[in-house]
């Protein structure tokens, strides 16, 4: 009981994406538990004295065992398929012509249409070719109708039966089984199409994580800074939530790209993304602009954002960058502008690069509003 809630627990997961179902253990599962299935009915026959068919049985009982053990570790799920298709349409018309129609054996070969199409779906060696499994599906058909004919036209060469004279017990038997086959696979089919989505939903959180950063800083790109900046021109038109912008630029960095190279430049530009996002406040939006121009988008007004540029200006100045065995000062200018209802973006923009325009020109490392 604790086992069954276990591995119910355990679909639950599956579907809901927390646990991946593993490859080789479904399959091994299903043919252990194809094995298992003949052990009982080599049973079966080894108690009705069937000779052909319960020595016929143990071995596939055997074949079944050597699939899940030797095949399935080596991943060759598509030859496992093909040797349980052929196996099991082949058993069941050497039982159904030897033992007799009536016991249901050809059940099983119904249970094998869903699972051409699962397994369509499931295996890349079907390219997912919807016609492929029906082409599958058309041999059993044509199987089927012929073991009926046979069996319509000759006498089973086993009639003894001790056990159970209607067969009630065999046919349920066989009956279950080929149900189990087919609700098993339905669900082998829900759990690999939630499975499919699952990761879909995670490449596409990569992909927007992707498409919304700048690769070398990790900062938001100038995209995505777009869409913040109407986003927060919407809530100070609609909640009149002030914000302010601070653009700023690294002091003299072609000189540092000059002397200590490309290489160099690249983690200074790192390391003053990471003081700045370390320093910004919460609610704070960090853009990477232009080569090596940054702009922070804060919700506050310009008298609380000139402080958290001053903030950040400072740390920059004290932070050291390391490279290469070589140890980088550096600083950064910032201009600080403060939107007002109505303003363009553009113009916004202009008026925050003009200040920064103005502390360079005032001697650079500076904030200025
Ligand atoms: P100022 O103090 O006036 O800002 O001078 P500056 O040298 O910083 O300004 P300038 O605009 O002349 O140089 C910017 C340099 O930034 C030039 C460009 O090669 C470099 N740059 C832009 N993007 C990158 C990058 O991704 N990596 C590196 N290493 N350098 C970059
Ligand atoms: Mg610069
Ligand atoms: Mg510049």
């Amino acid at each position: 009981m604790k086992y069954l809630m276990n591995q119910l627990h355990n679909l639950a997961n599956i579907l809901t994406g927390v646990e991946e179902l593993k490859e080789e253990g479904k399959y091994r599962f299903i043919c252990y538990s194809i094995s298992l299935i003949h052990v009982v009915i080599t049973a079966r026959f080894l108690l009705l004295n069937y000779t052909i068919l319960y020595i016929y049985n143990f071995f596939v009982v055997l074949f079944y065992f050597f699939l899940g053990t030797f095949l399935v570790p080596r991943k060759k799920f598509y030859a496992v398929f093909l040797c349980c298709y052929v196996e099991i349409q082949l058993h069941s018309v050497m039982a159904s012509l030897l033992a007799g129609w009536d016991w249901g054996f050809m059940i099983y070969t119904l249970a094998l249409i869903p699972v051409a199409f699962y397994l369509a779906y499931a295996l890349p060696e079907f390219n997912r070719s919807i016609r492929k499994p029906f082409y599958y599906t058309f041999v059993i058909l044509v199987v089927f109708i012929a073991a009926r004919i046979i069996s319509n036209n000759t006498t089973p060469i086993y009639t003894e039966r001790v056990f159970d004279q209607n067969l009630t017990i065999s046919y349920t038997f066989n009956a279950l089984v080929a149900f189990v086959m087919l609700i098993f696979f339905s669900v082998l089919f829900i759990i690999e199409i939630r499975r499919n989505e699952l990761q879909l939903e995670r490449q596409n959180r990569q992909l927007e994580a992707l498409s919304s950063k700048d690769p070398l800083t990790g900062l938001l790109n100038r995209r995505s800074m777009d869409k913040c900046l109407t986003e927060a021109v919407e809530l100070s038109r609609k909640k009149g939530v002030p914000f302010s912008i601070i653009i700023g630029d690294i002091d003299d960095f072609k000189k540092i790209n000059d002397t200590y190279g490309h290489n160099v430049g690249d983690v200074v530009l790192t390391t003053v993304a990471d003081t700045i996002c370390s320093h910004v406040p919460e609610g704070a939006s960090v853009c990477r602009w232009g080569g090596e121009e940054i702009l922070i988008l804060v919700p506050e007004n310009k008298v609380d954002a000139l402080p958290i540029a001053e903030e950040i200006r400072s740390s920059i100045s004290q932070t050291l960058t390391r490279a290469e065995d070589t140890t980088i000062h550096i600083t950064m200018t910032f201009g600080v502008a403060e939107y007002s209802p109505g303003l363009a973006m553009t113009k916004l923009i202009a008026s925050a690069d003009d200040n920064l325009y103005k502390g360079k020109k005032e001697g650079k490392n500076r904030v200025v509003a």
